[in-house]
């Protein structure tokens, strides 16, 4: 790069060139006669093969070129000396030269060359121009073997130019735009290799630019439906709602059951959907509103409304449209959309949170099983409080917050405990003690349910030994999740626990839920059937609940069946009766045990012993009472 721009000096710098003859530059003629001529013999001369353009050696013509040897032929032309440069190359051969005598003039000598010429004599400057931003006058030396003559005459021809002549010959070789060796290409490359770059770095500013404003846009959009995403409802939210319009706005979360439409429907009918709600949803809102997809089946919209019933005008309406695409696509079955609204206030500041807060009034909605509820304060802190909950239960295990309270189970037709259930009841170190449901959604939905389930399982174990060494020949029955026993490492689990402790294995039964045996089947079957080898009973809890396979207890080899309590509770006439009396039968038929659960009263105790139920578990007889007590009612 420094080369490139040196050789443009060269160029550049001849352009404000500045002849100097001295102040004598002008000279009168000389004779230059014919006699003269025939004193000189042929003055032999080293050039300067790098002093462009005032001598440099050009490749094309083996020679040198450039002022000075157009000077020299001019005066040779003029006073008939004979020049001759010698041994011309593209290494500069002066000072070896004159050091050797070869050659009397030594061509083209610099200022910064002065000291390094070995020369008798230099002629007056002849030219001078600008290199490198500095004056560089230009001169003849003459060395050792250069005669007295010879100099007096050369300076007489010297004199005899003219300095307009010498102009004219500098301006020739400036003319022949650069020097014609090998440079001029180079340099040109070089230029074209800067321009090419310049020009790719343009290009790629420029794409890098574009790539950035698409990355953002895209950032920005959902890709399914192509309205915007949450990061575009997020943004528009802090950019659009200034403070004093917050409590304007009301943010509506709308979503239907996604889950419901790929299993009935398949994947593509559901981005149907919703390309057809996204679509509905950016048609119909107002000027001052905006919408995005912020979750997977639920849109977001931000709308100005104020007062209750126009919210829920407005809302209803948005619903009407949405939920007309299952009349457009003549679907019989399809799950309708359902809306939270929360209406903001002026010290709403995190999208976030007014999203979660629309998001607790569409739980409500789908949990009361209406069009749309308006979330409200009430609600709110119930969910705060929920959240705390959940914070405080990530380390109730370990923590062992958790107690092992037993309801005893009598049988059918003693009334004489022979069991108990195993129950747990969480501790709470702020709040006491709670009941399962205030903690056994939370843990299933953080994955930590199988957690809960062996600590009980563990203290089960304990207590099944402890009863064993007191020489109490009851059983406990304990609970499992679903998602516990589909475990791949059910099994694992479980052994590792009972290794710890000794205890007949008949008196430990596993309470599974019918949903169990849907899911994960073969896992499901092989840990049933594992935990049938280690001597553990299986019962199947809450039966009549939900949903029955009645060849699920075939195949699974169930050894108890709990009948739901609601069954029993249905059971006030004919037809109640009727399946009461049906299910015990036909449990029975399969060589299945009977449990009935929720006895509260005498009449029912009477009515299951005479139906011939097993065993029975319910208020009427105990409540689920903390460990020690159990042992109490035993005795
Ligand atoms: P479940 O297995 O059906 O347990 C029986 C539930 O019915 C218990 O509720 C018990 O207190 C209640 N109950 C018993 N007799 C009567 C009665 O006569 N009338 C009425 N109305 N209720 C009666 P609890 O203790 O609140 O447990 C609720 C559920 O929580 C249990 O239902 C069980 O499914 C689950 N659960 C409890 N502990 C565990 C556990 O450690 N792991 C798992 N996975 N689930 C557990
Ligand atoms: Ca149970
Ligand atoms: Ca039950």
């Amino acid at each position: 790069m420094k080369k490139v721009f040196s050789n443009y000096f060269w160029i550049i710098s001849f352009i404000i060139i500045n002849i100097v003859f001295g102040n004598t530059a002008v000279l009168a003629a000389v004779g230059t006669t014919t006699e003269n001529a025939a004193a000189y013999t042929t003055i032999y001369v080293a050039g300067n093969p790098d002093c462009y353009p005032v001598e440099y050696y050009d490749q094309k013509t083996k020679c040198y070129e450039g002022v000075l040897p157009t000077l020299l032929k001019e005066i040779s032309d003029r006073t008939g000396m004979d020049f001759t440069y010698i041994n011309a190359s593209h290494s500069d051969h002066r000072l070896s030269m004159a050091r050797n005598c070869q050659a009397e003039i030594i061509s083209a000598v610099t200022d910064q060359e002065l000291d390094q010429v070995a020369g008798i004599s230099f002629s007056e400057p002849i030219l001078s121009f600008k290199k490198d931003g500095q004056d560089c006058e230009v001169r003849l030396a003459f060395t050792a073997i250069a005669s007295q003559t010879l100099q007096e005459k050369m300076t007489e021809a010297l004199n005899t130019v003219s300095q307009s002549e010498i102009s004219a010959m500098i301006l020739e070789q400036s003319s022949r735009a650069g020097r014609p060796d090998d440079r001029s290409p180079q340099l040109i490359l070089q230029i074209m290799i800067l321009m090419i770059l310049l020009v790719l770095t343009v290009i790629i500013l420029f794409f890098c630019v574009k790539l950035q404003r698409r990355n953002r846009a895209d950032q920005m959009t959902d890709v399914l439906t192509g309205i915007g995403n949450r990061n575009y409802f997020e943004y528009y939210f802090q950019h659009h709602i200034s403070e004093q319009f917050r409590a304007l706005y009301v943010v509506a979360y709308i979503a239907f059951d996604i889950e419901k439409v790929k299993n009935f429907y398949g994947e593509a009918k559901a981005e149907e959907q919703l390309r057809f709600a996204a679509n509905e949803l950016s048609e119909y809102i107002g000027d001052n509103d905006f919408t995005g997809r912020v979750g997977d089946a639920g849109f977001a919209v931000a709308h100005i409304c104020s007062g209750e019933e126009n919210v829920k005008q407005w809302i209803s309406s948005i619903l009407l449209r949405l939920n007309k695409y299952c009349i457009k696509f003549g679907i019989d079955y399809c799950p309708y959309f359902s809306a939270g609204v929360y209406m903001m206030k002026s010290s709403d500041r995190s999208c976030t949170t007014v999203l979660y807060n629309a998001q607790q009034g569409y739980r409500h909605a789908i949990e009361q099983n209406v069009p749309f509820v308006i979330s409200n304060a009430k609600m709110l802190r119930e969910e705060q409080e929920r959240k705390i909950l959940l914070n405080s239960l990530n380390d109730a295990v370990n923590k062992r917050q958790f107690q092992l309270f037993l309801q005893c189970i009598v049988d059918g037709q003693t009334g004489m405990v022979c069991g108990a259930e195993a129950l747990s009841r969480w501790d709470h170190p702020k709040q006491g003690l709670l009941r399962p449901g205030n903690y056994i959604e939370l843990l299933e939905k953080e994955g930590k349910i199988s957690e809960l389930d062996y600590y009980m399982f563990e203290e089960t174990c304990c207590r099944l030994q402890n009863w064993g060494n007191k020489g109490l020949p009851l059983y406990i029955s304990c609970n499992f999740a679903r998602v516990t026993i589909c475990r791949e490492d059910f099994i694992e689990q479980i052994e590792a626990i009972i290794k710890k402790y000794y205890f007949d294995h008949r008196r430990l039964i596993l309470e599974l839920t019918e949903d169990t045996l849907e899911t994960n089947k073969s896992t499901t079957f092989h840990n049933i059937a594992r935990c049938q080898k280690m001597g553990f009973r299986i019962a199947l809890d809450d039966v009549g609940s939900g949903y029955t396979s009645f060849s699920d207890l075939r195949d699974y080899m169930i050894d108890i069946v709990k009948i739901d309590r609601s069954i029993l509770s249905s059971a006030v006439n004919e037809k109640g009766i009727a399946l009461l009396q049906g299910m015990i039968s036909f449990v029975h038929n399969l060589g299945i045990e009977v449990l009935c659960e929720g006895v509260e009263t005498e009449q029912q105790f009477e009515m299951l012993r005479n139906m011939g139920c097993d065993y029975m578990q319910g208020y009427y007889f105990y409540r689920p009472v903390p460990y020690a007590e159990v042992e109490k009612y035993i005795r």
